[in-house]
């Protein structure tokens, strides 16, 4: 006979397994850690109604919130990358491309549209940072290079909304070279007068911060985004020198004349409305965006 023997049955696990809640129906905000209802976020468009924290965005919510009536055109939704390096880190890039064309139904980091904004047409490419962290590849600047040029050629205002940890490593310099073709191509932009607006969304870093998001007519950020080249960190080491606190964040960029505005996201429409039609000298519109207070 044993010395110990349980006396009990221990508590058989449940075997109903599926949760009565269902999920992601609540989100805390990491900022203020009020729980908010799913819902109520998406028609806040997704700020914070307590404390104003703008949560990120996929690019098909940012394009539903520019374009009137949420009605829009996709440009070169097909192109995808070939991989041109055959590149490998912990996993085979082509993996992590099929992975991410399989989660966000995209091709590549970024979606290109025409439409209306305030009843003026317009072209708009909006960054998905769900796609590779919003990194850029050499679709990514094909796309954004076309886009310029369909703004170009049909004289509309250009916008770009970055969210984009930066160039993308895994396809090296091809990435880089992005950075002079997008620039040429707002160059081009910019000697025909048409305007161009940057928006910057968290995060903006890497070769996007340094290449087209800073080239504005009018660079706008939206609050407490972290918009940068490197990581604090290199910084640090690097000039040897602690960072002042906020370093790197839309308000202390703001302070030292690096952007032009802050503007809050359920104010965003209206302002790009507003100073748009100011820049092609046409006259308010008629039923223009008003920012929500
Ligand atoms: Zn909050």
């Amino acid at each position: 006979m044993a010395w110990f023997k349980k006396a009990r049955r221990p508590i058989a696990p449940p075997t109903d397994k599926t949760s009565r809640v269902p999920e992601g129906l609540w989100i805390k905000c990491p900022s203020c850690a009020k729980v908010i209802y799913n819902k109520d976020l998406g028609i806040n468009l997704h700020v914070c109604p307590n404390c104003a924290h703008h949560f990120r965005m996929s690019a098909h919510e940012r394009l539903e919130m520019l374009f009137d009536e949420g009605r829009w055109t996709e440009h070169d939704p097909d192109l995808r990358s070939t991989d041109p390096l055959t590149f490998t880190d912990t996993k085979p890039y082509r993996d992590r491309l099929a992975a991410s064309i399989r989660s966000t139904g995209r091709k590549d980091a970024v979606v290109i549209a025409t439409g209306e904004l305030d009843a003026m047409p317009v072209v708009v490419a909006a960054m998905e940072y769900a796609f590779i962290g919003g990194s850029m590849g050499v679709v990514v600047g094909e796309k954004i290079t076309r886009a310029a040029e369909r703004a170009l050629a049909d004289r509309s205002p250009f916008i770009v909304v970055s969210c984009s940890g930066g160039a993308r490593m895994m396809e090296g310099a091809l990435s880089l070279m992005q950075m002079a073709k997008i620039c040429a191509a707002l160059g081009r932009l910019d000697r025909a007068g048409v305007p161009y607006i940057s928006v910057l969304t968290d995060p903006t870093t890497g070769g996007v911060t340094a290449s087209f998001a800073m080239l504005g007519d009018l660079n706008l950020a939206e609050p407490k985004a972290l918009i940068g080249f490197a990581g604090p960190r290199v910084i640090e080491q690097t000039i040897r020198q602690k960072l002042p606190e906020g370093f790197q964040r839309s308000e202390f960029l703001l302070e030292k004349g690096f952007i032009d505005a802050i503007v809050d996201r359920r104010a965003l429409k209206a302002t790009l409305g507003k100073t748009l039609r100011m820049m092609m000298g046409l006259p308010p519109a008629e039923n223009a965006s008003v920012a929500a207070p």
